[in-house]
């Protein structure tokens, strides 16, 4: 009983060289779950063997621009590389706003999906999507998977969501929390509760907060520092701890800092890494 954790993109809103938006993707029970969809995300997919037409669901844990940037290029991109005639719609799980954003940007792509439908025969209809918005509790059962959603504060983001993912058959079950962009709350730990890993956005309040910028500053206001992050992930009793999203980015030779920030108040594994880190969980019984 397992489930894999991709880290697809482990930047932030900054561009960087070596580092996609933030996304990730959990495959688990033959399923492949993308959450959040940042810059570069299909480039990652594509690298990780998988692909826009392959998804089994979109969940967004919020509506940060850096969170979907690249979603117009992945509903595009999937409708037109889905060859199956009546192909079922993806279900996008996100926060109350979801539904009004992906409208948005399929209108926004309005003149190319017109140029398609004219051009190819069978295409016929706009990209299918099936939008669901949860701000609390059980929101999809298929195949032994399931995903459960609770608030987090990211205020005044609002609102927010984070998901607990979890994947069950005779011999147990393993279970993945994605906690997105948040400050500790009470809310996340008692979704993350005796989770077999956390996956937990970053920043080093340490390094942004001596920065001149006032604006760069105020994102100390809603993130989780790396000690809080792992302070949350002790408090839940979770198995492993998950780190991306870094912010600044994670400079390669520096990761035993970060870990040892982390590890100050988290005694189990601790991951980190570049883009395509892949992390395999099993239930711990
Ligand atoms: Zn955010
Ligand atoms: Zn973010």
């Amino acid at each position: 009983m397992t489930i894999e954790i991709t880290l697809l993109g482990t930047g932030s809103p900054i561009p960087d060289p070596n580092r996609a938006g933030p996304s990730t993707l959990i495959r688990a029970g033959g399923q492949q779950l993308l959450v959040d969809c940042g810059r570069g995300v299909l480039q990652r997919l594509a690298a990780a063997g998988a692909g826009a037409n392959t998804l089994s669901a979109l969940l967004l844990t919020h509506l940060h621009s850096d969170h979907i940037a690249d979603l117009g290029d992945l509903l595009i991109t999937r409708w037109v590389s889905t060859f199956t005639p009546e192909a079922p719609p993806l279900p996008i799980i996100g926060p109350p706003g979801t539904a009004e954003v992906v409208e948005a940007t399929l209108r926004a792509f309005g003149h190319d999906i017109g140029y398609r439908i004219a051009h190819h025969d069978d295409l016929t209809a706009p990209p299918g999507v099936d939008v669901r918005e949860h701000t609390t509790g059980p929101v999809r059962d298929r195949d032994g998977v399931t995903i459960t959603v609770a608030p987090t504060d990211h205020r005044p983001v609002t609102p927010t969501i984070g998901f607990r993912i979890e994947h069950r058959d005779e011999n147990g079950t393993a279970s993945v929390v994605m906690a997105g962009d948040t400050v500790p709350c009470e809310s996340l730990d008692e979704l993350a509760a005796g989770a077999d890993a956390l996956v937990h956005t970053v920043i080093r309040d340490d390094l942004i907060e001596r920065l001149p910028q006032q604006r760069i500053r105020d994102i100390c206001d809603y993130h989780s520092s790396v000690a809080q992050a792992a302070a949350t992930a002790k408090r839940a009793g979770v198995g492993t701890l998950v780190l991306t999203h870094y912010v600044p980015a994670l400079v390669p030779g520096q990761e035993d800092q970060w870990r040892a920030l982390a590890a100050a108040e988290f005694d189990g594994p601790i991951e980190l890494g570049n883009d395509l880190h892949r992390v395999e969980v099993s239930a711990r019984g």
